[in-house]
Order: structure tokens, then C-alpha cells, then sequence
């Protein structure tokens, strides 16, 4: 196919203290990839290309990896604490995914609403369901892996029995869809014996999967963990001993680690789901950044739906930077906008083919309205995050994913 180079303003991170920016920026695409990015003149010399001039400013698409999917209906539906959050209302909502018709309807809207929220790609937990998983990869619109929630105990038993149990079962839920799609997702410590998350992290480890689960989100469910667990040195031993820390696990939230935790994360490599909206919404806390940066651990930002209670990653954006200015750490606009979308990619293992708007990458972006006055992209990107949540959830004008592009419905 022939090229097209998309006319507008480009703005893409390099990392968290450094961003990339064309005023007349010109993106060249051909077959789903990034040919070139760069400035519209020095992009048009590379050869015959049709150009379509956009009303507005191109960043890379953004990643969530850390989301529900199956708690999109009910997000940001009740405040409570998470212990009894869960048990009251988030799991009795998983049992719905037992319907296929209804996991299917569901997956539907989901992925229709995060595409016209600008996402591309992320990491989603499902319900325990192997069906309702499936249903999710099939019907997935980006780059998207998922796992299903493993619960052996600890909860309903209309979950726990629908759950899996051992490697042989996951390993037959995992085919199919692969190490490049399914991560081993066991929910966390409370609905896991010590045997079986060894046996998820063997697997884990053996096919090349990553592992998401949570770690340390509040002080009652801290507590808990430790009464059932009294071997463990912490919260985050319990895992380390299973063998289900490393580079290519994913840990959300990390809000109330002990020093020796903090070193075992950096130890392991392991990156964390930083999910500041859902950390407010259930009175959480504030993970500790601060000390994050110091040991150069790595993270990436996600919306943690339905505790979080917008899947927009502008609006996670704004509630990363409110909440630690208001802590009276330091957070720059260019640092959302990395944590929002290469370090997604990374952290998925994508770094290297998404997430930044570079040559030979896949050509997922989105078209941000063009603020008035100058050139400032610092303050742009600022700008693109405040206001309610949805209009954050709408303000994309467009979203493009390898190349193909989705058009907000018109009103
Ligand atoms: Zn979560």
C-alpha cells in the first residue's frame, strides 16, 4: 500500500525527562507501521506519499496495565474500603461472567469505550471464567493480554470452583492464546495456597508468561495476608517464595512496603502498576514515589478499573500528577505522558514495536485537540488532563491502531 503522512503537531516521549516534538510534525504510515516521524518536510522527502492535514495534535496511543475488564460496568460504583468492597460487590458482579452471551455483550463495550478513550494496548484481568477470557482476546480491539482471575479459596463458591487449580488446567486455558497474550493472573495472596502460586510461577517462568496479580493495596487486606501466611516474612515474600517475582511480573498498586520489600521488587526487576485513581477512590494511599525513583524502579500507569473509576488514561494522568504535587513530590506532564504510554508498552514487553511514535514501530496514535496560543507541549499535555472525567474519556478525536483508524460515533 501506498503512504500516507498525517499533517500535525507530534509530541512523543522518550523517556520519563524527555519528550520529542514537531510543531509542523509529519507521521508517515504504511501498512500499519510507523515509516517515519519527524518534521513534515523532512518526512515528505522520503518519497511519494498522500497527505492528510488533521485538526488537532498526534501523541503515541495509550496503555493501561493494569484494568478489570469485567468490572467495567460497575466502576467507580461504590466507595469502601477494598476488603469488603470486594466481597460485597466485585465478586458477586464476576459471577455474571459465567454467561457467555453476557461476557460477550460486555467485552463489546468495553473495548468500544477504551478505544474511543484513546487506549490501544494493556493488561486486563478477567473474571475466573476460561470462556469469558477467551471472549476477551477474541473480541479485543489493540494490543491487549489477559488472564483469568485464578480465586482457589477465599471466596464464593460459584467462583472458587470456576477457577483454575493447578498447571495442568492452566496451561490448557493458556493454549490457544499464548505467552504473548495470556498472563498467569493469580488475584492475589488472600485466594491463593502457597503450592499453587509455586506451581503458576513454575509455568509461568518455563512459558516465557508474565505475571500480574497485587501487592500491598491496603492495611486490612496487609493484615489478612499476614494472619494467613505467618511463614512470610511480608506481604511480598509470600510471592517471592512462590517463585512469581521477576522482570516480567507486574505488581499493582505497591502502596505500604516495608524497605525490604522495596529492595526485593528492585531485586527481582519487577515493574509496578501505578494506579492512582483507584488508590483514591478506595482510600489506599499514595504510593511512595519517591522512593520508586530512588532504586530506579520501573513503572507504568493504569486506571485500575472498576476501582478506578474511569478508564480514561488522561484522566489516571490527572490524578497522577494532583496527588503527588499535593504530596509535594515532583511530577512533570512529559513524565504522565511516558508513564501513560511507552512505559506501558515496556512494561508489556512491547517497548520495542509500540508505544512511541517512531519509525518501524506499529502505527497506534491519537489525535488530541490543538489547545489555543503557542507551541508548549509541557503545557499542553497538562492541558489535555484537566476537566471531568467524561469529557477525558471523550476528548480523543480520533484513535488510530496499526494504521486502521477509529472514529468517535458521531453525535
Ligand atoms: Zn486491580
Amino acid at each position: 500500500m501506498s503512504a500516507v503522512v498525517y499533517r500535525a503537531p507530534l509530541l512523543t516521549p522518550r523517556s520519563a525527562d524527555r519528550l520529542d516534538a514537531w510543531a509542523d510534525g509529519g507521521l508517515r504510515v504504511r501498512d500499519g507501521r510507523i515509516e517515519a516521524a519527524g518534521d513534515f518536510d523532512a518526512v515528505m522527502v522520503l518519497g511519494e506519499a498522500a497527505v492528510e492535514s488533521l485538526d488537532g495534535v498526534l501523541v503515541p496511543g495509550f496503555a493501561d496495565v493494569h484494568i478489570h475488564w469485567v468490572q467495567f460496568p460497575v466502576r467507580g460504583a461504590f466507595e469502601e474500603e477494598l476488603m469488603p468492597w470486594l466481597r460485597e460487590y466485585i465478586w458477586p458482579e464476576e459471577m455474571r461472567y459465567a454467561d457467555q452471551d453476557f461476557a460477550r455483550a460486555a467485552a463489546q463495550r468495553f473495548f468500544a469505550a477504551t478505544v474511543r478513550a484513546g487506549t490501544v494496548m494493556g493488561m486486563s484481568y478477567s473474571s475466573v471464567h476460561a470462556a469469558a477470557t477467551h471472549i476477551a482476546d477474541e473480541a479485543r480491539v489493540g494490543d491487549w493480554m489477559v488472564g483469568d482471575v485464578v480465586m482457589e479459596h477465599g471466596a464464593p463458591e460459584a467462583l472458587t470452583r470456576a477457577s483454575v487449580h493447578d498447571a495442568a488446567e492452566l496451561n490448557a486455558r493458556a493454549a490457544g492464546i499464548g505467552p504473548d497474550r495470556y498472563v498467569v493472573t493469580p488475584r492475589f495472596a488472600l485466594n491463593c495456597t502457597p503450592a499453587l502460586m509455586a506451581a503458576l510461577g513454575d509455568f509461568a517462568r518455563a512459558g516465557g508468561y508474565r505475571v500480574q496479580t497485587h501487592l500491598s493495596e491496603s492495611p486490612g487486606e496487609i493484615r489478612e495476608v499476614l494472619r494467613e501466611f505467618p511463614d512470610a516474612e511480608d506481604y511480598t515474600d509470600v510471592y517471592d517464595r512462590a517463585g512469581l517475582l521477576g522482570p516480567r511480573s507486574v505488581l499493582g498498586h505497591c502502596i505500604h512496603l516495608s524497605p525490604r520489600e522495596w529492595s526485593v521488587l528492585r531485586a527481582r526487576g519487577s515493574w509496578i502498576a501505578h494506579c492512582p485513581s483507584s488508590n483514591e477512590a478506595l482510600d489506599s494511599g499514595r504510593m511512595d514515589l519517591d522512593t520508586v525513583r530512588r532504586l530506579d524502579i520501573p513503572y507504568a500507569l493504569a486506571s485500575d478499573v472498576g476501582a478506578g473509576s474511569s478508564h480514561s488514561l488522561l484522566h489516571v494522568m490527572q490524578r497522577f500528577l494532583e496527588i503527588h504535587r499535593a504530596a509535594g513530590v515532583e511530577v512533570s506532564a512529559t513524565e504522565a505522558l511516558y508513564r501513560a504510554t511507552l512505559a506501558g508498552a515496556e512494561c508489556m514487553g512491547r517497548g520495542a514495536v509500540a508505544g512511541s511514535l517512531d519509525a518501524g514501530k506499529r502505527a497506534d496514535f491519537v489525535l488530541l485537540p490543538r489547545p489555543a496560543g503557542g507551541f508548549l507541549p509541557e503545557a499542553w499535555i497538562e492541558e489535555w488532563t484537566r476537566g471531568a472525567m467524561a469529557e477525558l474519556e471523550t476528548r480523543p478525536l480520533a484513535t488510530w491502531i496499526a494504521g486502521e483508524r477509529h472514529a468517535p460515533p458521531a453525535t
